[in-house]
């Protein structure tokens, strides 16, 4: 039989005397460091639905599905992949549209579709070729960040004009037929069939 070391009966009738280094979650209350990076929380009035805490996700937990014919972005989260690395709160554009929470242990469970989360927003698409440009949110957004100047972009003018009523959506006159015209420049257009029908306007 082979007697312990000193040293290593010395660290056994320390530990004897110590407190221990781990929590006794769950049996006892969780309380997190400062800094713990835990269950990243949606807050539903600050995630704009950009696209880019999905970019920068590095296990995918975070995907985003567009439907043209509803006109509705669905953003899925998936706890269950997540590995908590705060990618998604710290290049989030809006700064509070997800955060870091103190949640972790308690994600725990035998079912793991309850670990996922959906928000739906709502897309805007060309009034010509139906291209998606981006959520009703996230264009607002940047129109309180950028202010007047958002409307020198006549992509922006044209939403204001919409969102005024300054123009009917089923205004005879706006309706785009066969192909694209000048007067179309009032109707919301991707950056595509907003270059064409600048390109007539020019020539
Ligand atoms: S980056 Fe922020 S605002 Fe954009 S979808 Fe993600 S949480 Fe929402
Ligand atoms: S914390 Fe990291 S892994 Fe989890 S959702 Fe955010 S970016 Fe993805």
């Amino acid at each position: 039989m082979k007697y312990p070391k000193l040293r290593e009966l010395k660290e056994a009738i320390i530990s004897l005397f110590s407190k221990p280094y781990t929590l006794p979650y769950p049996k006892g209350e969780f309380k997190p460091f400062t800094g713990y990076r835990g269950k990243p929380v949606v807050d539903e009035d600050n995630c704009v639905g950009c696209e880019t805490c999905a970019n920068v996700c590095p296990p995918n937990a975070i995907v985003f599905s567009d439907n043209t014919e509803t006109g509705i972005r669905t953003i899925t989260r998936d706890y269950g992949q997540c590995i908590f690395c705060g990618q998604c709160e710290e290049h989030c554009i809006t700064g509070k549209g997800v955060k870091l929470s103190d949640e972790l242990f308690d994600l725990s469970c035998l079912d793991r579709s309850v670990l996922v989360e959906k928000q739906e927003r709502e897309l805007i698409l060309c009034d010509n070729c139906n291209a998606i440009i981006t959520t009703r949110d996230h264009m607002r957004f940047i129109y309180d960040k950028l202010g007047p100047i958002a409307y020198s972009s006549v992509l922006n003018l044209s939403m204001l004009n919409q969102r005024l009523k300054i123009t009917k959506s089923d205004d005879t006159d706006l309706e785009i037929t066969d192909e694209l015209r000048r007067k179309n420049v009032f109707n919301v257009l991707c950056p595509n069939c907003n270059r064409k029908v600048q390109v007539k306007i020019l020539s």
